[in-house]
């Protein structure tokens, strides 16, 4: 233990050693420089120059011009990176309340909610025709259902997946059309 400490502080002591070595050779010649540097810049901006005054306001004016496209450009993209998508999270949609989250950018699958008691939605199978009729994937419908206060959807065509599948495809459209925005302003 001992022998690390001892080890620690001798490789502490040489490198302030080194880098007291280094700042000495080196900080006044790069002082220099700065100063040296500043002196030509400040000649150089005191100095005059013969330029007609049209050559100077049509520069002053082109800068100007490229200043404010580039304002305008940074303006429109800290717009667009503003309110995001990724803050719609949930809506009702086939009169059910959903709820999801992203991966990165990408929707995940939404869950449903009771619309009337916000309880996880279970749901059922149902068929169009009387079971006997039935052939395979006829007219299959899905009921969700309320285990606690009883509320109950109309029967969506599709298996469970099918309708997983259009609300995606649902909340995909609100997105992308801006339709999203209202919904969360209808919330607040
Ligand atoms: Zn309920």
């Amino acid at each position: 233990m001992a022998d690390k400490k001892d080890r620690w502080l001798r490789n502490g002591i040489v490198l302030a050693f080194i880098s007291a070595a280094v700042t000495a050779v080196f900080v006044p010649s790069v002082l220099k420089w700065l100063w040296e540097l500043l002196l030509s810049l400040w000649r150089l901006l005191t100095s005059t120059v013969g330029i007609p005054v049209w050559l100077l306001s049509l520069t002053v004016a082109l800068l100007l011009a490229l200043l404010y496209q580039a304002a305008k450009r940074a303006m429109k993209t800290l717009a667009a990176s503003a309110p995001s998508f990724l803050a719609y999270r949930e809506d009702i949609i086939f009169g059910i309340h959903w709820r999801w989250s992203y991966v990165g950018n990408t929707l995940d699958e939404p869950h449903e909610f009771c619309p009337d008691c916000d309880t996880r939605l279970l749901f059922r199978d149902e068929y169009g025709m009387p079971p006997g009729l039935v052939t395979r994937n006829f007219n299959l419908q899905t009921v969700f259902f309320c285990e606690h206060c009883g509320w109950q959807s109309q029967p969506l065509d599709g298996e469970h997946h099918d309708i997983i599948n259009r609300v995606m495809r649902q909340i995909d459209r609100r997105a992308r059309s801006g339709e999203w925005q209202s919904t969360l302003q209808k919330k607040r």
